[in-house]
């Protein structure tokens, strides 16, 4: 199967006008003069933009459904409705649980791995928590607070043993006890240790960094910086995380949790390579929806949609988004004025190298998978492609 997207303009470090030939289920060519055979589908870009598929590595769910709803079924949902905006790989996300919701939700993703033609839109599951600052902790943002617990190895291993290596991401609060257990246990286990929901200092941070730590859940929120108690100073995880040059960010993109100045600092201090957009996305993501539940129809917390973004009924705390990739690009664009290549390193080759599956995602390149997505110049998208096969109506 041939595929040839002709008069496209292709978004890499560079914006290039190419035609990109496309065999089987990856990029064979970018630059393509060669005849066009009759096996060959063309596609007609019309100078659209043509960019690699965005993949979301924090999003709890889409389309009214919540990956904590724990079915094959929801999460295909999730899966579809975010593709339609261009997220062609995700990492499906957990919240917060008791062990046997996360249980269930791990062997949900297994049956969803073994049993759905979607399978291939994720790369391992993503979980936040449950061991975050107590239930008092004004970090636990929406987090249910009486589920949140101390570290257990032991569940940990538990859960693992599930589904051996599908756990690709684990949040934990670097300021509890045991926290260099927690990073030695995902460094064992090839999973990432990201730092989340922590009201921890910027000497405990940096200690968590040399156990193993290396990512921060949506920086900024839920998190420590620079402030005042009574006559105290104090800092926090953003000042660590700025003093230490490895460690990648991400940035939930709806333009509501993160304002510009914010954005454009972490970018230029991080580097575009290791800032990522996520959208933290919830069941309201792509639905008109007012309310819902984030984390799950059954046991989920209820959440209302206010200024364009989820929060806690009481209107405390901010509680994930309603956002999609599409809009991501179109906040950092069109909103934050960040230049359309850094946008697309932001949410395809950033979050690539974070899984670090970039040798066959997130850029155009020769040999790499053909996730595609063709937006027009005002970045509503004109169609979205996986493994070589556009997406129709789904
Ligand atoms: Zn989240």
């Amino acid at each position: 199967m041939k595929t040839l997207i002709t008069n496209g303009k292709i978004v890499g470090r560079k914006i290039l006008a190419n035609n990109i030939l496309i065999e089987n289920d990856k990029i064979a060519d970018i630059d393509y003069k060669g005849e066009i055979t009759e096996d060959v589908d063309v596609y007609d870009a019309n100078g659209a933009y043509v960019m690699p598929g965005f993949i979301d590595v924090h999003v709890h769910g889409g389309g009214k459904s919540d990956f904590m709803d724990a079915t094959k079924e929801d999460f295909e949902t999730v899966v579809k409705t975010h593709l339609k905006y261009g997220t062609t790989l995700l990492t499906p996300t957990a919240m917060t649980a008791t062990e046997e919701n996360l249980k269930n939700f791990i062997l949900a993703y297994k049956d969803f791995k073994e049993n759905s033609s979607f399978s291939n839109f994720t790369a391992g599951i993503h979980l936040e928590g449950p061991y975050f600052s107590g239930a008092n902790s004004k970090s636990k943002g929406a987090q249910s607070g009486d589920l949140l617990r101390k570290i257990d190895i032991e569940e940990m291993q538990r859960l693992w043993n599930l589904y051996p290596n599908a756990i690709v991401r684990w949040d934990a609060a670097p300021e509890l006890e045991n926290y260099d257990k927690f990073a030695e246990f995902c460094q064992m286990y090839n999973i990432i240790p990201s730092v989340a929901h922590t009201a921890a200092t910027t000497e405990e941070t940096l200690r968590a960094f040399e156990k193993g730590f290396s990512h921060i859940t949506h920086f900024y929120n839920a998190t420590t910086t620079y402030h005042k108690e009574g006559q105290k100073v104090l800092d926090g995880v953003v000042e660590a995380t700025y003093l230490t040059d490895d460690v990648t960010v991400e940035l939930i993109c709806d333009g509501k949790h993160i304002p510009k100045g914010v954005l454009q600092l972490a970018l230029k201090l991080k580097g575009v390579e290791k800032t990522l957009a996520i959208t933290d996305g919830t069941a309201l993501s792509g639905t008109d929806l007012l309310k819902g539940k984030l984390g799950g129809r059954k046991n989920g917390t209820d959440i209302i949609v206010d200024d364009g973004v989820a929060k806690l009924i009481d209107l405390s705390s901010y509680a994930g988004s309603i956002c999609t990739m599409q809009k991501a690009l179109k906040v950092l664009v069109q909103q934050y004025d960040i230049p359309l290549t850094e946008a697309s390193i932001m949410l395809s080759l950033a979050p690539a190298k974070l899984l670090k599956i970039d040798k066959m995602y997130g850029s155009i390149e020769i040999g790499k998978k053909a996730d595609l997505v063709v937006v027009d110049t005002l970045l509503n998208i004109n169609c979205v492609m996986k493994d070589g096969k556009f997406i129709g109506d789904i």
